[in-house]
Order: structure tokens, then C-alpha cells, then sequence
């Protein structure tokens, strides 16, 4: 019994949350409504629009990819699938060889598995990947989370153009490929 002191220190730290959080403004004052300021969002009745940078969804603008697998290598959680092969294509300028391009068959990213870390967008050298704050795509079987191409391909309508950085910032700003 001698963790009894502990225990009860415990709870009563939760029980002031609780009431905290039940009761913000005292005890004759309850919960407010979403009007008045809680901070719970009544989903799906009422829908909070995310911030233009938030990590909703990941898009493929296929054009840009080139099977080099960069982001497939470095994804912590080996949630990218990408499979290509190599094709002629014509040469830039006339008279000169047909190229040696990489076409894509297969690109899909699992996304029960993706963790959202980002590290897929930031490493592509292509620009062939883009966050859009789209968030509704959860579905009731896990398998149907394996987003393909064709499917990553249609979230590139939802993601917004990047803004302006501030004063000073060296980085260059990206153009979303529409
Ligand atoms: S966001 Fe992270 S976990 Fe998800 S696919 Fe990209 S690298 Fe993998
Ligand atoms: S999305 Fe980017 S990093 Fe991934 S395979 Fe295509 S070009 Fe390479």
C-alpha cells in the first residue's frame, strides 16, 4: 500500500484536467460550443480547413518522376513501391541519338504504413512530389490505403502553389506543375 499516496496524486491530477477541460470557465459555466470557442471541431459535421503547408496527402506528378527510387530508398518505412523500365525516347535535338529514359509501371505508397515524416518529398530531386492538406481518404479496409499512380496523380489538383518566402530567404520558390 505504500504506492496509495502516488495513485491518489495521480488521479487527482487527472481530475483537475478532466474538470478543467469540462469546465474552462468554472464550475456554472460548461463546455462551450463550438461557436463560442471549444476547441473541439464537431468532424464531420463542421470542417476545419488545414493550413496550405499541412501534411494531409501525398501527390505524384508522374511527368517529373524518373524511377531513380531516391525516395523509395530513403523512406523510413518502406511504404513506397516503384517499379520502371527503360524506353527510347526521341532525341532533344534533331539529328542527334534517341535517349534513354526510365518510364514508371508501378509507383504506390501505402498509406497505413507512411509514417508523414516528409523525408519522400524533400528528397525527390525532380519535383515530382508534393504535399496537399487534403485529408479525407481514409477507408475501411487498410488495403485500400495503397494509393497508385493514378490515384497519386489525382491528388496533384489539390496541392495549393507555394507561397512567397520571407525577406531574405535564399530558397528557391517551387512551381507546382499543373
Ligand atoms: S512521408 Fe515518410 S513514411 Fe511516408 S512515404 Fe514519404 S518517406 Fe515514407
Ligand atoms: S518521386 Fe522523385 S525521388 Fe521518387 S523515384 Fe520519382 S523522381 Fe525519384
Amino acid at each position: 500500500m505504500s504506492q496509495l499516496p502516488g495513485i491518489l496524486k495521480g488521479l487527482k491530477v487527472t481530475f483537475k484536467t478532466m474538470m478543467k477541460t469540462l469546465f474552462p470557465g468554472g464550475l456554472l459555466k460548461p463546455i462551450p460550443k463550438p461557436s463560442e470557442g471549444a476547441l473541439t471541431v464537431q468532424y464531420p459535421h463542421v470542417k476545419e480547413a488545414p493550413p496550405s503547408r499541412a501534411r494531409g496527402v501525398i501527390a505524384l506528378h508522374e511527368g517529373n518522376c524518373t524511377a531513380c527510387m531516391l525516395c523509395a530508398r530513403e523512406c523510413p518505412d518502406w511504404c513506397i513501391y516503384i517499379e520502371g523500365h527503360k524506353e527510347l525516347a526521341p532525341p532533344r535535338r534533331e539529328g542527334g541519338k534517341p535517349r534513354q529514359v526510365n518510364a514508371i509501371d508501378r509507383f504506390d505508397i501505402d498509406f497505413s504504413l507512411c509514417m508523414f515524416c516528409g523525408i519522400c518529398v524533400e528528397v525527390c530531386p525532380f519535383d515530382a512530389l508534393f504535399w496537399t492538406p487534403e485529408y479525407e481518404f481514409s477507408e475501411l479496409k487498410l488495403a485500400d490505403l495503397l494509393h497508385d499512380k493514378e490515384r497519386l496523380g489525382e491528388w496533384m489538383e489539390t496541392v495549393p502553389d507555394f507561397e512567397e518566402y520571407e525577406d531574405g530567404s535564399e530558397q528557391k520558390v517551387r512551381k507546382v506543375p499543373r
